[in-house]
């Protein structure tokens, strides 16, 4: 009897340790699929741009180039060259942000001011596409990362701005309750269908139709995003506007001031 009770007992210790060594092995592996994943992924993301930028390098080597095309090929170097950029500063960015000890570096300052500088810088480009921007600011005194914050409004509005048409408008909001802020950006542009939302905020992950893929980007934009948004304590959501377009909305814990 007490026999047999010990070896159920030392089964079940025995098959607990199994278990997590099962639960293990299959986080590692899940960890190893994904960095392979992601390493195929920015080794992609590299490759078409390089091989553009080598093509149109070879072709103006030919001395009987007409002048228009040899601009017109300086250009797609150009603009392959910057997508290269903004790759490698997104990829740098993202990696800051998956260290173990959280890079923030909180400090206090205000969030309409901010919201409003990276309004500012993007006014050219609203008038270039005859859009209009209106903005419900509270104004909120806010304890957080002003430079990994400030890389979230500029994400979110030069989304805006990239998936609306000419002639549409943006709507920015930012709302102070007791114990939390709420900033919201809502566009009346192409809009996200259902099946795509829960994927977008993935590293790399473009919704796939052939608008979206006229519009250059590297898929990153949404998952550094989420991230600094996390790492603050707090949530995204976004949603369908009953018209047209989305609304993508930030929530944060207005919590009491706290170095870290
Ligand atoms: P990127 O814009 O560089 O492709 P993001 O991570 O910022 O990457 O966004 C991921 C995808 O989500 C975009 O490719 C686009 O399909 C979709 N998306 C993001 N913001 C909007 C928006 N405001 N309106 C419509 N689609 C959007």
């Amino acid at each position: 009897q007490y026999a047999a009770e010990l070896d159920i007992h030392r089964r079940d210790e025995i098959g607990q340790l199994a278990h997590t060594f099962q639960t293990m092995t299959e986080r590692l592996s899940e960890n190893d699929r994904m960095r392979k994943e992601f390493i195929s992924d920015v080794s992609h993301d590299f490759q078409s741009p390089l091989l553009n930028i080598k093509g149109y390098a070879e072709l103006l080597t030919d001395s009987n180039l007409p002048e228009a095309e040899r601009k017109n090929y300086a250009k797609v170097i150009q603009s392959e060259t910057e997508r290269l950029s903004t790759l490698t500063k997104q990829l740098m960015l993202l990696t800051s942000l998956d260290q173990l000890v959280s890079p923030l570096r909180k400090k206090a300052f205000k969030l309409d001011e901010q919201l409003m500088e990276v309004i500012r810088r993007h006014r050219w480009l609203l008038e270039e596409k005859e859009m209009s921007l209106s903005t419900d600011l509270d104004e909120v005194e806010f304890q957080g990362d002003p430079a990994f914050l400030e890389k979230v409004w500029e994400n979110l509005l030069s989304n805006a701005l990239k998936y609306t048409e000419a002639g549409g408008s943006i709507e920015i909001t930012l709302t102070k309750r007791a114990d939390k802020v709420t900033v919201s950006f809502s566009d009346t542009g192409i809009g996200i269908d259902e099946k795509h939302m829960e994927r977008i905020f993935d590293r790399f992950y473009r919704v796939d139709e052939s608008r979206t893929k006229q519009i250059a980007g590297t898929g990153l934009g949404l998952s550094i995003v989420l991230q600094v948004v996390k790492l603050h304590g707090g949530r995204i959501d976004v949603r369908r506007n009953e018209e047209e377009g989305v609304t993508f909305i930030v929530t944060l814990p207005a919590s009491p001031f706290t170095e870290n």
